[in-house]
């Protein structure tokens, strides 16, 4: 389970401007997706699973939210779990992905970018994700080396 500061319909601060960003409704046919929107960048925060009912490919959404690997590349902290976030690409758009809670942060126009590489047909690139798996198998291997050698210690 993954623990937050916030409920997802609780206002959030811009992770870029510090400022309370705004509840705005997607108008999503036969869906009810709640976005927030910061007054000031127009950036947009998605929670978890929210991006899988505005973009109509599934395997695009999951490839952006799911198994994102350990590295943090991005200079943003959540604003919904104050945990560090990644990159993610989908082609030549970069977005921001909370390595805790898997919210989303879209710069103005990333959601519009998006939503026209899944009407395209682009599904992920299977060889970056590849390396993230990687990553992810290495932390936790290099976690359980870390517990058995501290179960020595304490012995
Ligand atoms: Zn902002
Ligand atoms: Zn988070």
């Amino acid at each position: 389970m993954t623990l937050l500061k916030s409920k997802p319909d609780e206002p959030i601060d811009c992770p870029k401007c510090f400022v309370k960003m705004n509840k705005i409704d997607a108008e999503i046919p036969k869906k009810k997706v709640v976005m927030d929107v910061c007054p000031s960048c127009s950036g947009i925060w998605l929670d978890k699973n929210e991006l899988g009912k505005i973009i109509e490919s599934k395997k695009l959404s999951d490839y952006l939210t799911k198994q994102i690997g350990t590295k943090t590349e991005s200079p943003l902290v959540c604003p919904r779990c104050g945990n560090l976030m990644d990159h993610e690409h989908a082609e030549e758009v970069v977005v921001d992905v909370c390595l805790n809670c898997a919210g989303i942060w879209l710069d103005p126009g990333e959601l519009a970018d998006l939503q026209g590489i899944s009407a395209s047909g682009y599904e992920g690139d299977p060889k970056l994700k590849a390396e993230e798996l990687e990553e992810e198998h290495k932390a936790n291997k290099r976690r359980s080396i870390i517990d058995r050698f501290a179960r020595k210690i304490y012995k």
